[in-house]
């Protein structure tokens, strides 16, 4: 469908183990949607397969009735803050500008334009003034804030940001998700990777909640069901009832 985007019969494995199973479910464009589901659950495995970053076993994959290499470089993807690279010797300004190379093509450099453009992204996360520091000085806030500015450099319409929020300042908290709500108010999709189910009813409209299979999507309202809840988080889940997270 040209509104939605839909995955259908999706499985990934690992060496023969298997860690999604038969996932099928769509998400409409111009939403915030949250993955969700214990550690485990195949959450980033979702989002690497969807994007064609890892090889999958089957499944179909669209985005607003594109085929991923149609939609390709409207895809924007921030990693798992652990899964980067820090100690990789680059400048912020220079990794926001990596963004900008999908609208590129392959034979342009760079010009003053584009520089321009990034530094542009960098404002609107507030990280300017720290436009020439190497990315490994900055906190785990920062970084994050960085790689947001570089998911905007590509001009994107599908944003997938795997645990952003994680191990981040408030006011990073704040203002990526001040961000990600406008982006979605122009239309955007968005999809989060989030394990803080405090926060979920306050951020997303749509939930995929995962483990290993599809336990539910849909409204948040229609997914953060205590039986659903129970069966997704099995023995953590009286440890979350406590926290009143149900309630
Ligand atoms: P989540 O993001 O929900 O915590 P993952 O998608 O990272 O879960 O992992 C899902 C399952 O796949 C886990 O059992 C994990 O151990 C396994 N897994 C993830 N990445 C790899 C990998 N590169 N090689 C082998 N197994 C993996
Ligand atoms: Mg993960």
């Amino acid at each position: 469908m040209k509104n939605s985007i839909e995955v259908k019969h999706l499985s990934t494995s690992y060496y023969g183990q298997e860690a999604l199973q038969d996932i099928n479910f769509s998400a409409g464009t111009g939403k915030l949607i949250g993955i969700i589901g214990p550690n485990g659950a195949g959450k980033s495995t979702l989002m690497k397969s969807m994007l064609g970053l890892i090889p999958i076993d089957e499944g179909q994959i669209s985005f607003a009735g594109m085929t991923l290499k149609e939609a390709r470089n409207k895809i924007a993807y921030v990693p798992q803050r652990a899964a980067i690279d820090w100690d990789f010797p680059i400048i912020v300004l220079d990794a926001v500008l990596l963004g900008t190379y999908p609208n590129l093509g392959v034979f342009r450099r760079p010009k003053k334009a584009d520089r321009e453009w990034a530094y542009e992204c960098l404002k609107k996360v507030g990280m300017e003034d720290y436009s020439k520091r190497q990315i490994g000085e900055l906190s785990g806030g920062q970084q994050q804030r960085v790689f947001l500015a570089r998911a905007l450099a590509q001009k994107a319409n599908f944003f997938f940001l795997d645990e952003p929020l994680v191990g981040i300042d408030v006011t990073s908290e704040e203002l990526i998700m001040n961000i990600l709500k406008s982006l979605r108010d122009e239309g955007k999709s968005i999809f989060v990777v989030h394990h803080d189910l405090a926060k979920v009813e306050e951020y997303f409209e749509d939930l995929v909640l995962l483990n290993k299979k599809l336990i539910k999507s849909g409204t948040v309202k229609n997914v953060l069901r205590p039986e659903l809840m129970r069966e997704a988080y099995k023995a953590q889940f009286s440890l979350l009832d406590s926290m009143g997270v149900f309630s």
